[in-house]
């Protein structure tokens, strides 16, 4: 038998928070009537998705017929998200983090972009053709969770599909950055990742890093390149392009941007003392590991059916500052010494056909 209907009326609120939901949810309530111009933050919106609590909200007509309660629906629900005091706080934290890209050189141009999922299908991101130095709150965009551009009056940037394919993806990711950082650029354009148990807030904030197959930016091919790694990895390279890294806020997404980028330069310069590498132990790095689960974030040695093919650390090459990535971060993209094989034999077929046909 169905739990009967039990609503809430928050209609007269402008804001619902976390402990809204939570009264809610300890009252039994199944729907939250709210007004159309309400806005719900984000962790409201999760804990109630948690606990079965649906939004009777005036813009639904449904919901607005099966809770004769709600408030009238007032014009554009989306406009108003958009002007609410959560998003500008948001806008300008894409603006700080787009100057801060610009000012470490992590784009170049127009290059890089920034956004964040402020409800279950919208999102605010940064618009195309604009340095991010230049970028301003107006500039920012809201689109949908299929990237139809919603409020804003600049076009959004046409990057955004691999943003929208890693929050479909990865529950846990608010915000998204893509950028350009020269290092850890250098390791995309080589097929290589660093090497782990050398630093350890790298070990920590980032760790493992899969590389994903070159594809032509901004198509949708490209945007689905990074699925098969986003679950557990927050940093992706991009093979022949840049990084993208997923966190729950737009300021950490970029610390992870840092904290790569850094990692990169540093295994760099001390490629040029000519000394081998000195490596964290296994064990200490276990510790490292246990304090990356109590934070919550991801990384593939957490996952206990792939630890045995994600060791710790490069073991194979102990002192290289670049390594091949290993079979637990590879899905279909990397290329494998089979595909290098058979790449090889049809490259030369051609080229003894070519020589035959002479
Ligand atoms: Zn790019």
């Amino acid at each position: 038998m169905k739990n009967e209907a039990k609503s809430i009326d928050l209609s007269s609120r402008k804001l619902i928070a976390v402990r809204d939901v939570q009264d809610a949810a300890r009252a039994g309530a199944t729907h939250i009537v709210a007004a159309a111009n309400c806005v719900v933050t984000p962790s409201a919106r999760d804990l109630m998705q948690q606990n079965g609590i649906e939004l009777a909200a005036c813009k639904c007509t449904a919901a607005a017929a099966a809770q004769p309660s709600a408030a009238a629906p007032a014009q554009a629900p989306d406009r108003r998200l958009y002007n609410s005091p959560e998003a500008e706080a948001i806008k300008k934290e894409i603006c700080s983090v787009g100057r801060k890209l610009w000012m470490r050189q992590f784009v170049d141009g127009n290059g890089g972009n920034i956004s964040f999922r402020i409800g279950p299908n919208e999102v605010l991101c940064t618009p195309t053709l604009m340095s991010k130095y230049d970028l301003t709150p107006e500039d920012i965009s809201l689109v949908d969770l299929e990237g139809n551009q919603i409020a804003g009056s600049r076009p959004r940037t046409s990057e955004l599909l691999m943003h929208l394919e890693i929050y479909k993806a990865v529950p846990e990711a608010k915000a998204v950055v893509h950028c350009h950082p020269p290092h850890a650029t250098a390791y995309a354009i080589t097929g290589r990742v660093p090497p782990n148990l050398v630093i350890p807030e790298f070990e920590v904030f980032v760790g493992k890093v899969a590389i994903s197959p070159y594809e032509t930016p901004g198509t949708k091919t490209f945007a689905e390149t990074v699925i098969p790694y986003v679950k557990q990895h927050n940093t992706v390279l991009l093979s022949n392009h840049g990084i993208v890294c997923w966190a729950d806020t737009v300021t950490h997404a970029e610390w992870y941007a840092e904290v790569l980028d850094t990692y990169c330069w540093t295994l760099m310069n001390a490629a040029q003392l000519g000394a081998p590498l000195s490596f964290i132990s296994e064990q200490k790095g276990a510790d490292l590991l246990n304090l990356k689960k109590k934070l919550g974030l991801p990384d593939a040695r957490l996952d206990p059916a792939r630890m045995k093919e994600c060791q710790l650390s490069d073991l194979e090459m102990p002192s290289a500052i670049a390594v091949e990535p290993a079979p637990c971060e590879g899905g279909s993209g990397v290329t494998s010494s089979a595909d290098v094989d058979s790449l090889v034999r049809s490259v030369t077929d051609a080229v003894m056909e070519a020589i035959g046909s002479k």
